[in-house]
C-alpha cells in the first residue's frame, strides 16, 4: 500500500495496482472533480459556452437563408441579423439587402465569438456557405 496526500491535504491508501488517477496522490473526491472537468473541456465547455457550437456555423435547419443569424422578417419585408452569445440573443439591426444583415451578422461573429475565443486560445473559423 501507499500512503499518499492529495493537495487537499487528504490522505489516501492505495494499493499500486489502483494508481490509475491522473495525479496519483490525488484522493477519490479531487480525482472525480478533476475529470468531470476535463470532460466538460473535451466537451467543448470554456466559462459555460460551448466552444464547438460556436465554431460551427453551418446554418440549423429551421434557417432559410443559408446564413446562421440571418433571417427574413415577413412584417417588416427586412433581412435581420441576430447572434446568440452566452445564452443572449443579441440583434443586429434590419436591412433591405441580403448581403447587408449578411456582413452585419459576420462583423458581430468577429467581435463577440472571435474575441471570446482569442481568449481561450481558439481561432474563428467562419465557412462561407453559398
Ligand atoms: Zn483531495
Amino acid at each position: 500500500m501507499w500512503e499518499c496526500r492529495c493537495e487537499c491535504g487528504a490522505i489516501t491508501y492505495k494499493a499500486t495496482d489502483t494508481l490509475t488517477n491522473p495525479d496519483k496522490s490525488m484522493c477519490n473526491e479531487c480525482a472525480g472533480k478533476y475529470s468531470a472537468g476535463i470532460a466538460r473541456q473535451s466537451a467543448g465547455f470554456v466559462g459555460g459556452t460551448q466552444i464547438t457550437k460556436i465554431m460551427d456555423m453551418t446554418p440549423t435547419a429551421a434557417n432559410t437563408s443559408g446564413v446562421r443569424g440571418v433571417y427574413y422578417e415577413k412584417r417588416s419585408s427586412k433581412w435581420r441579423a441576430r447572434l446568440k452569445f452566452k445564452g443572449k440573443t443579441m440583434s443586429f439591426g434590419s436591412f433591405a439587402r441580403f448581403e447587408d444583415a449578411v456582413l452585419a451578422r459576420k462583423k458581430a461573429e468577429k467581435i463577440y465569438f472571435g474575441e471570446f475565443l482569442e481568449e481561450n486560445g481558439f481561432e474563428l473559423k467562419v465557412s462561407e456557405k453559398q
